[in-house]
């Protein structure tokens, strides 16, 4: 189908990034369904999902209002500026679709985006590219994903969902380091710039406590020789200079997943 990535993607990442924000336990899905197809067009539901704090009754009628947040105590706890769920919906209308929310204070919420889109006279083209990156590589991991920043994080994860793998995020090396120690991960994408410990210190202490055996791919952000000489010598397999393409993600991954 034919669709506008980078007004989708700002979309996507703006849901996504709120969900993260105001999910402190639990989790945030990111889900797709197509609805119908009718003549040359395709509706589609993509929908961003957390198990976070919710939103009232009295909150959810102000909510696509632009500089509206919940409360003031929620700019105190969360920060932002009440700018993204407004832009969120302009974007999705200059596309002809809708925004949907389901919301219970406590439970979590949901963002539905319904969308119509075309579908290419020539079928051939390569169009949905969730169907290749999930052909890329079939066997299905579960990976830790060790990155502070939650964009970047948000991309990791959309790209690996896509991709048929589950994923757990922990911002910062002592996290990563305590949570691989404990839980039978396939593989670790190691981040850059860690607060508390860095990712070099982070693959040291795992490779010492769990061993050789589990891969762990850096992710740095520059493309210096001598970073990736310090991630080889650190302990990792291999590294991703950022900003990566799914493809290059789904790739590495699937180099190393045995
Ligand atoms: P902000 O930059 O403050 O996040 P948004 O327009 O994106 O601005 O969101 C406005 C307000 O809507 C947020 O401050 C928050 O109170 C509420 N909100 C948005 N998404 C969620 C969510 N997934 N869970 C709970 N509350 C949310």
């Amino acid at each position: 189908m034919v669709g506008d990535p980078i007004r989708l993607r700002q979309i996507l990442l703006n849901l996504g990034a709120n969900a993260i924000k105001f999910t402190l336990e639990g989790s945030v899905e990111f889900k797709v369904a197509t609805v119908h197809r009718t003549g040359d067009d395709l509706s589609i539901r993509l929908g961003v999902v957390d198990t976070g704090i919710g939103i009232t009754p009295q909150q959810m009628t102000r909510l696509f209002l632009r500089f509206s947040q919940a409360d003031a105590s929620t700019t105190r706890r969360f920060g932002g500026s009440g700018l993204g769920l407004a832009i969120s919906k302009s974007l999705v209308e200059l596309m002809g679709g809708s925004i949907e929310v389901e919301s219970e204070p406590g439970k979590g919420s949901a963002f539905w985006l319904n969308l119509k889109l075309p579908v290419p006279l020539a079928e051939s083209e390569p169009v949905v590219s969730s169907h290749s990156l999930a052909q890329a590589d079939s066997k299905r991991l579960h990976i830790l994903i060790a990155e502070d920043n939650s964009v970047n994080q948000l991309l990791a994860s959309m790209i690996l969902e896509q991709a048929g793998h589950t994923f757990e995020i922990c911002a910062n090396g002592l996290i990563a380091l305590d949570r691989a120690a404990k839980y039978p991960f396939d593989m670790v994408l190691m981040d850059y710039q860690m607060p508390k410990m860095d990712r070099l210190e982070a693959t040291r202490r795992i490779r010492e406590s769990i061993g050789p055996s589990i891969p762990i791919i850096g992710v740095t952000a520059d493309a210096l020789i001598d970073d990736r000489g310090n991630c080889l010598q650190s302990g990792m397999n291999d590294y991703l200079a950022k900003p990566y393409r799914a493809e290059q993600l789904i790739e590495v991954i699937s180099k190393w997943s045995g």
